[in-house]
């Protein structure tokens, strides 16, 4: 009994007594020793545990949290790219404007500089215009050559002293005796021909290309043959000598020496130009040809 160990139980069922024997008694002892040993080396393996836990947990969150920030940068990068790409796009747009625009600013020089010589070649040949127009009313007869109105007319009339039907070959001019007359182009004095019968004191001028002027019925002459006079100069004064029924002057223009109509002549200046050439036996392609190259 006395290495026994006695112990009593109470319930409403009654009493039970256990007898735990030495064996069963260390086994007991050694089981509570066992216990008390393991538990504060299972307290430090959880410790232990926790705090690698804890550690792995950091890292994991560490690693969580770069992967965060590499995924924000990432999205960063994207978007720099991103905005790169439309400055890029942009300034491309911009690059091809100011190419389009000098294109324009280009093309606008060369127009420019085609008008600027067009506008000179009008120029030049207005100029060149305005020069023949000069030259050929300077040298072909135009314009009156008294200050007076015509009388008679050229062509087919009754002639006013003889009565008969004549042609008349050229224009008349009411002229009072001392009345000045002035060369209708320039030329040469070819005749001063002083006479008292059919065209009286009779003076002809020479002109350029083949045509001549006269001047009939004069009372005296302000010229003598061979002079040159320039159209507007002073070469006579009109009388009544010859065969006249009155004072007057018998104008006439001739071309290869066959006469013209004066009055077309008469008639002739800078707005009109050009109607001289529906003139027709005068060949006026040839003459104008001439001139154009005389005053290249
Ligand atoms: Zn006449």
């Amino acid at each position: 009994m006395f290495n026994q160990t006695t112990i009593t139980i109470s319930s409403m069922k009654g009493v039970k007594t256990l007898y735990l024997s030495s064996f069963s008694k260390n086994v007991i002892k050694l089981f509570v020793a066992i216990t008390l040993l393991i538990y504060p080396a299972f307290g430090l393996y959880v410790s232990y545990s926790n705090e690698t836990f804890s550690r792995l947990s950091s890292t994991l969150n560490d690693t969580l949290n770069n992967g965060h920030e590499l995924y924000e940068t990432s999205e960063q990068l994207l978007a720099d790219k991103e905005e790169l790409y439309t400055d890029l796009t942009e300034k491309e747009l911009e690059v091809a404007e100011l190419k389009e625009q000098v294109e324009i600013a280009e093309a606008e020089r060369t127009i420019l500089a085609s008008k600027d010589a067009s506008e000179e070649a009008a120029k030049a040949l207005e100029a060149q215009r305005n020069r023949i127009i000069s030259y050929m009313l300077a040298n072909i007869p135009n314009g009156k050559p008294i200050n007076s109105n015509i009388s008679s007319g050229y062509g087919d009339r009754i002639h006013p002293v003889t009565g008969t039907k004549k042609m008349h070959r050229g224009t008349d001019f009411f002229a009072n005796v001392g009345t000045e007359v002035f060369a209708s182009a320039d030329g040469i004095i070819t005749e001063v021909r002083p006479s008292n019968r059919g065209s009286g004191n009779f003076l002809r001028i020479a002109h350029a290309y083949g045509f001549n002027s006269s001047y009939s019925h004069l009372k005296s002459f302000k010229v003598k043959k061979g002079d040159f006079v320039a159209k507007g100069d002073l070469i006579a004064l009109t009388g009544n000598s010859g065969l006249t029924s009155g004072p007057h002057l018998h104008y006439e223009v001739r071309y290869a020496n066959r006469d013209q109509n004066p009055k077309r002549f008469i008639d002739w200046n800078e707005e009109n130009f050009d109607d001289i050439k529906t003139i027709e036996g005068i060949p006026w392609l040839s003459i104008f040809g001439q001139v154009e190259k005389q005053l290249k």
